[in-house]
């Protein structure tokens, strides 16, 4: 860890600026609220559609339809998965994961929302069960699930290990994305965005700030659920740090596949439900 010497002095007033209070930047009370009884009762009877493996140190793209759950399941040993998410119907609508960390927080857990990128900014994905709730945060400020770090990449990695890694997350979902549009590499590169680091234990140190990584407590069993408020095209990375409890971008770890679910609600559980429509900002910006 670095700290940063100061070579600016602090005003006389320094002390009093840096003890002002803070504030919730959002009025977050005023978000739709999560109705947790509608989904508990959309959750009862649901029934398994299809089923897809992820292999360790490569990613697989699903399809969920608007009102149904999907499941990311820990299979055979504490891996992280890197989560993309588009609307399937436009892929220019996608997961937005700085208004996502903004509106609820650095870690997302059960009834919590993904929120999609503007002009759209809704609801893709509200999270309606997760077995690793109880972790909260530890002592190191650690939590589970979160939207602060991005997927690691071959950049990154090449500037700072000056190698060629192919299978860090960001070229395994521009793969599996291109492989699944039939589009080239180039193209499907660009459509590939910050992710919801599923299962990644990571945290801020409290002395520098600087996001940390430490082993995953996820354990065969353990799962996530979501429920897709609009039609959705997945893509999860079977990171290769495993449990990113050691290191990322390098074959070193040990890595597992992961399991994405699919679930169908019973008939009649949605009659009350209708999918969210895209902000409703006039979108002409003052002028
Ligand atoms: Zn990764």
């Amino acid at each position: 860890m670095t700290t940063k010497a100061h070579t600016i002095k602090a005003p006389a007033d320094a002390d009093q600026r840096k003890a002002i209070k803070p504030m919730i930047c959002y009025a977050v009370n005023d978000l739709p609220p999560f109705d947790a009884a509608f989904y508990e009762q959309a959750r009862e009877g649901i029934q398994m559609v299809d089923e897809v493996v992820v292999p360790p140190r490569d990613a697989a793209t699903f399809d969920v339809p608007a009102g149904h759950f999907f499941r990311i399941v820990s299979t055979e040993g504490p891996q992280v998965g890197d989560l993309n998410l588009w609307n399937s119907d436009d892929l220019n609508e996608r997961f937005f994961s700085g208004k996502t960390r903004q509106l609820h927080a650095t870690h997302v857990t059960r009834g919590d929302r993904l929120w999609s990128t503007l002009p759209g900014l809704r609801p893709m994905a509200t999270i309606t069960h997760d077995t690793l709730e109880w972790y909260g945060f530890d002592e190191f400020g650690g939590g589970v699930h979160d939207v602060i770090g991005t997927r690691c990449d071959p950049y990154t990695n090449h500037m700072l290990k000056g190698v060629d890694y192919h299978h860090c997350c960001h070229s395994n979902l521009t793969r599996a994305l291109a492989n699944t549009k039939g589009m080239p590499l180039t193209e499907a590169e660009l459509h590939v965005h910050d992710v919801m680091n599923v299962f990644m234990c990571t945290g801020f140190t409290r002395d520098t700030q600087q996001y940390f990584m430490k082993a995953s407590p996820v354990r065969p069993g353990d799962f996530i659920e979501f429920f897709a408020e609009i039609n959705l095209l997945g893509n999860l990375s079977a990171c290769p740090g495993g449990d990113c409890g050691s290191s990322h971008s390098d074959d070193a770890t040990q890595c597992y596949p992961l399991l994405v679910q699919i679930f169908k609600p019973k008939e009649g559980a949605l009659d009350s439900w209708r999918s969210p429509s895209r902000s409703a900002y006039s979108g002409t910006h003052g002028v």
